[in-house]
């Protein structure tokens, strides 16, 4: 067993819910943890004018320029104690993985106590994603992911999330990414861990994505997604701040006899309760809501199941965006039959459900939430 390994949780039993993350130590605090009154107080702190927070924040959130060695327009002095202070290495590139001629790229990182976590990052011809992870594993356990079968590490740290977007933005903006230099347009949350369990460090994370510069990366948040197992109490929180980010829900099952063993939250919240949730979602943030479900060959791929789930999602502000389950080492499950896809698709539509059938970028670099990490 390597390093890396010992540092990570333990196999959960079927159906085993983990909430609370595991104690450990904390990431080192970052400039991209703190608000732009924190970045003054703290600059202030070490002995500095606060005007140096904006032109620190700039820097970073503008530039994507983390070492201040750089920043010479800093007095040199202060240059070594600002980057102790507020720019501590929190990831460090353990592998990447490049597809697609060059334009998805995997990346495994190593935080600074061992855990591992990945990102991916996908660049279209009219839009540039990023998935990052939440958490380092996840304790929802989803039997179908990789990620849910290793348990629970740890939760990030609002900069550990933010720094792997700005590493993205950095890869784009230097040109490095076939297709000329360019910027993150979308950020989605659907790489390892459960968003919503680890609520108050994702919020923000947000926060810093979407402000403008120099407090964050200006992204739009309409091009944020939040992907949660149906958390129904965050749910319901997350609508209430006031970010208009997408909210997308891992049903993968109409029914809660299957979704029970599918998405083991069931168990606690019914597909009633989260559906509810997610339709408040809707109605408070004018959002539409994707519903996630990855289509497994004889287990929730029958028609039957795609005329409830049509009955249920219909008339709703709703997108279904159905996903070819990537099958993770050493499971019996693998993704539906094309004409079972096909029939899938045809009898949502027959209820008038906007529904998309997901393209399988990255597969071929383990692209699936948690496979990289596993084979480490
Ligand atoms: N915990 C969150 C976000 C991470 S997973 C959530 O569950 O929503 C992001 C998406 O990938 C989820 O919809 C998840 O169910 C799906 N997923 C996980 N493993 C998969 C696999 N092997 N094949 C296809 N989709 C998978």
């Amino acid at each position: 067993m390597s390093t890396a390994s010992q540092s990570q949780s333990r196999t959960p039993a079927p159906g085993q819910l983990t909430f609370v993350a595991p104690r450990r130590a904390k990431p080192a605090r970052h400039l991209a943890d703190l608000t732009m009154a924190e970045r003054k107080a703290a600059v202030t702190e070490l002995g500095e004018k606060a005007f140096r927070a904006d032109q620190l924040s700039r820097h970073y959130f503008e530039k994507l320029n983390g070492d201040p060695a750089l920043m010479t327009d800093l007095p040199a002095a202060a240059r070594e104690k600002l980057a102790t202070a507020l720019f501590p290495k929190l990831l460090t590139s353990v592998r990447e993985l490049t597809t697609d001629k060059g334009t998805t790229r995997k990346t495994l990182w190593r935080l600074f106590d061992g855990a591992l976590v990945e990102s991916v990052l996908m660049r279209y011809p009219d839009r540039t994603t990023i998935c990052v992870s939440s958490q380092a594993g996840c304790g929802m356990n989803c039997p179908f992911c990789a990620t849910g079968q290793a348990g629970l590490t740890r939760n990030m740290s609002t900069a550990e999330i933010v720094e792997q977007v700005v590493a993205g933005a950095r890869a784009l903006a230097s040109g490095e990414v076939p297709g000329g230099p360019g910027r993150i347009s979308n950020v989605v949350f659907m790489g390892m861990g459960e968003p919503l369990a680890n609520y108050k460090a994702v919020i923000g994370a947000v926060h810093r994505l979407v402000e403008p510069a120099p407090s964050g990366l200006g992204i739009s948040a309409r091009g944020v997604t939040v992907s949660t197992v149906g958390l129904v109490p965050a749910i319901g929180k997350l609508a209430e701040e006031g970010l208009p980010v997408t909210l997308a829900l891992s049903l993968h099952a109409p029914d809660d006899e299957l979704r029970d063993t599918l998405v083991p939250i069931n168990t606690r919240w019914k597909v009633a309760e989260v559906l509810d949730a997610a339709w408040k979602y809707a109605a408070r943030t004018k959002r539409r809501v994707s519903i996630e479900y990855a289509l497994i060959k004889d287990i929730n791929d029958q028609e039957w199941r795609a005329d409830l789930l049509g009955k249920l999602v219909r008339n709703k502000l709703v997108h279904v965006n159905l996903i070819p389950l990537n099958p993770t080492p050493g499971s019996k499950w693998t993704a539906s039959r094309p004409e079972d896809e096909q029939a899938f698709v045809r009898r949502l539509e027959f209820h008038g459900v906007p529904v998309t059938v997901r393209d399988t970028r990255g597969r071929e670099i383990d692209g699936a939430c948690g496979q990289l990490a596993a084979a480490e």
